[in-house]
């Protein structure tokens, strides 16, 4: 058992690993000898999986994972959390926007009896203007209609403790949200505050469509609201096509007049088209995630690691 294990996912992080290792080790050497670092590398395409080789051959604490392709952001910090052995566990990512020197601050509250400590981000650098509004707008949605209380302005940078790790591997979603998993598993949690830097070398790996899907993995795995929604908009078009019906047949029957008319035609035929479809596709969204848990595949797979050797 270590006193504290780092998770970091890498994905294309050759310019920042050999700072990012320093200050891990710095960092991690000062809450205790017994660290261990495990990097996950997800899949990466340029030289990141050698570097990380090349420490673990010289640094004994250094862990690494070795995925057969990108499984993506989330797999990767899942993979982390299955192998991991420390009784604090540290997630963080690879790219220095959230700053290694923050750990022993966790870890102090850690020790301070808290079972989650999560940092929580003052300020942004470095983001576009969009990325940070549709950011803070979804978290704030997203507490909206879940019955969880995800922290805002938060990512997955934190600590905790071995009874949330124990729970968190007794999770076998397919499509992770792990901020929301671990808000939703409870137990003491706490925060600190921290400025995020901006990356220091390549470019976000999220891309709108990566965070378009995350953001709906998010809301389906911890809201039935969408389907709320629909439910609400058949009941108020089923309403409002009662109203038409009645004005329809009394014109006919009583007034004796047949309104002519392509415009409410084809207004009402495009209006009901819409309404379906977008209905069909937010079942849809629940359905493909109801699939892939029957499909019950491994989550990730692992080409090598230096797991057994340690
Ligand atoms: N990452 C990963 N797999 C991916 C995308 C990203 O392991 O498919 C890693 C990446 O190397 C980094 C962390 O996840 O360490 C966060 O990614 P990024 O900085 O691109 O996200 P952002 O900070 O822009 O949200
Ligand atoms: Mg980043």
């Amino acid at each position: 058992m270590n006193d504290i294990s780092i998770i970091v996912p890498i994905y294309n992080e050759k310019n920042n690993l050999p700072e990012l290792y320093k200050r891990l080790v710095e960092s991690a050497s000062k809450v205790s000898k017994n660290y261990e670092i495990l990097f996950v590398n997800d899949g990466s395409k340029d030289e990141s999986c050698e570097i990380i080789k090349t420490y673990a051959t010289k640094n004994a604490n250094i862990r690494y994972i070795n995925f057969s392709r990108n499984f993506g952001h989330q797999i990767a910090i899942s993979a982390g959390i299955d192998k991991c052995n420390g009784n604090a566990i540290v997630i963080i990512d690879g790219d220095l926007q959230d700053p290694p020197e923050l750990i022993p601050e966790l870890y102090k509250k850690y020790k301070e009896g808290y079972n989650v400590v999560y940092a929580k981000r003052k300020s942004r650098k470095g983001e576009g203007f969009l990325k940070k509004t549709t950011a803070k707008f979804f978290y704030r949605i997203l507490s909206k209609i879940t019955s969880i209380n995800i922290p805002l302005d938060t990512g997955d940078f934190r600590l905790f403790d071995d009874k949330i790790l124990k729970h968190l591997r007794l999770m076998p979603e397919k499509h992770k949200f792990i901020r929301g998993q671990i808000s939703w598993l409870g137990f003491k949690q706490t925060f600190i505050e921290y400025d995020r830097d901006s990356r220091k070398h390549g470019e976000t790996k999220f891309t709108y469509k990566k965070m378009v899907n995350f953001a709906i993995d998010g809301i389906t795995s911890f809201s039935s609201f969408p389907l709320k929604i629909v439910t609400l908009l058949g009941f108020i078009v089923s309403v409002i096509a009662l109203i038409i019906i009645i004005y329809a047949l009394y014109s006919k029957f009583v007034l004796d007049r047949v309104i002519t008319g392509w415009t409410s035609l084809i207004i009402s035929t495009m209006f009901i088209g819409g309404v379906q479809l977008l209905s069909i596709g937010i079942i849809g969204e629940y359905i493909s995630r109801i699939n892939s848990e029957v499909k019950n595949r491994p989550l990730y797979i692992i080409d090598e690691d230096n797991l057994s050797e340690n």
